[in-house]
């Protein structure tokens, strides 16, 4: 029986590894820039967690979790996004102590069983942060920043920003009373969910992916015009905060957010690049989790990026990363003789941190050559009887042929100046 790779899961190969660890590097750059610092959080956690932290009307919990019972009789689920087990992390840590704001982030895989299409995975990669303790709309400005900055460095400076104001549950309250007003009797055409949604959390309903083409759907009334004074100014403070930093965006009053503890502000990076759905990353303000899962009231706000669509979207525009050499030198030996001052020199040269291979698959000198050749490391050096005899070797530059000859004692030296 042949076995392949569960549906909704991919195997990220080596070849392909480097735009990754860019991806990576840069993300935690940048974050490390702004005073975050990473957290890693268990890949599975209590069930209850992501009922509570995630909301039990979100498709994510409803249809999409990986749920199942451990030998222990416990329930047990891989996570479907971050935001809860930080939050959990930071109530059992006791991180209300710290000195606000608590600011973390975190690069993980996150489990949904969905339908599985271009940029929809059951196995998925999120870049992520948390920042907890600060309720002003400054660290809105300051989250979205760091994707905003992120993106630059990685060379796309345009990829479209959507924000809104969801409002608290005083404003809220208020309009979904408006919203059932106006879906009641549209109803009866509406998919099975939204009639459910329509008691437990009509605010859902503009969310349905089903029914999104729908009339009543696109003429429902909006949150951001029932948002509370308090409300308001948040979201005017966020769009001058904005502003003041030069960070284009468009008001979407059609964002909520997939996941119920949102509040107040909420945003989408968005681009036609990366399926249907187009979102590369969303987030928002959660100002009532921490309360919710048992911590102190807490305002909390964070962020998660698709990495995988952060990656399609940089495909797609042509943007080229960094592939470094892990492995500088490659050395052919001509003897039995050699191959023993090979392998002395290649420790010798990775105990400086230096890369280099040998010969391990018993290649004649000419399949060495040949295999050097095509292997894309930049210096290559024969190891012969002369060589062992004068201690000195030629070295090769692969790009454009020239030799240079250097003790073997000094090629460190040589080969670390030439990175
Ligand atoms: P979508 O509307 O695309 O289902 P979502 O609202 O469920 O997204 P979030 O829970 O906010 O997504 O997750 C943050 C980001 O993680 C998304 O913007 C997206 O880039 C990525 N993401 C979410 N689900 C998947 C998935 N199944 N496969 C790949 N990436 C995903
Ligand atoms: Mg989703």
């Amino acid at each position: 029986m042949k076995i392949t790779a569960p549906k909704g899961t991919r195997d990220i190969l080596p070849s392909d590894m480097y735009k990754w660890h860019a991806a990576q590097k840069a993300f935690a750059d940048v974050c490390h820039t702004y005073g975050y610092e990473e957290i890693r959080i268990p890949t599975f956690e209590d069930t209850n967690l992501f009922q509570r932290g995630v909301g039990d009307t979100t498709d994510v919990v409803q249809k999409e979790m990986y749920t199942f019972e451990d030998k222990g009789g416990r329930s047990i689920t891989l996570r479907p996004e971050g935001t809860a087990g930080v939050v959990r992390s930071y109530i059992e840590n006791g991180m209300m102590s710290l000195p606000g704001p608590v600011r973390m982030f975190y690069d993980i895989t996150a489990f949904r069983y969905e339908n599985v299409q271009k940029g929809r995975y059951r196995e998925f990669h999120q870049f992520g942060l948390e920042s907890f303790g600060s309720a002003g709309p400054a660290i809105d400005v300051e989250i979205i920043s760091i994707v905003d900055v992120f993106f630059r460095k990685m060379g796309m400076d345009d990829v479209k920003l959507h924000i809104n104001s969801i409002g608290c549950p005083s404003c809220r309250a208020k309009y979904n009373e408006a919203l059932k007003d106006h879906f009641r009797p549209h109803l009866d055409t509406m998919c099975a969910d939204c009639r459910n949604r329509f008691d437990r959390n009509p605010l859902r309903m503009i969310d349905c992916k089903v029914d999104a083409d729908k009339d009543c759907v696109k003429s429902a009334p909006r949150l951001i015009d029932y948002l509370c004074d308090e409300c308001r100014e948040h979201f005017e403070g966020l769009k001058k905060g904005l502003d003041e930093i030069g960070i284009g965006y468009e008001i979407d009053p059609n964002i909520v957010r997939g996941l119920d503890y949102y509040t107040r502000t909420v945003f989408e990076f968005v681009s036609e690049n990366v399926g249907t759905q187009g979102t590369i990353c969303g987030g928002g303000r959660y100002d009532g989790l921490v309360e919710s899962l048992g911590g102190p009231s807490t305002p909390g706000i964070g962020f998660a990026m698709g990495v995988e669509r952060f990656l399609m979207e940089a495909e797609a525009r042509g943007i080229e990363f960094k592939n470094p050499h892990y492995v500088q030198i490659y050395l052919a030996g001509m003897s039995e003789a050699a191959s023993s001052l090979i392998a002395k020199t290649c420790h010798d040269l990775r105990l400086k941190g230096i890369g280099c291979e040998q010969d391990l698959m018993g290649r004649s000198f000419r399949a060495q050559m040949k295999y050097a050749g095509k292997s894309g490391i930049p210096y290559m050096a024969v190891i012969g009887d002369d060589e062992i005899a004068s201690g000195e070797i030629r070295v090769k530059c692969m790009e454009d042929g020239s030799e240079t000859v250097v003790k073997i004692g000094d090629l460190a030296g040589f080969l670390s100046g030439k990175q």
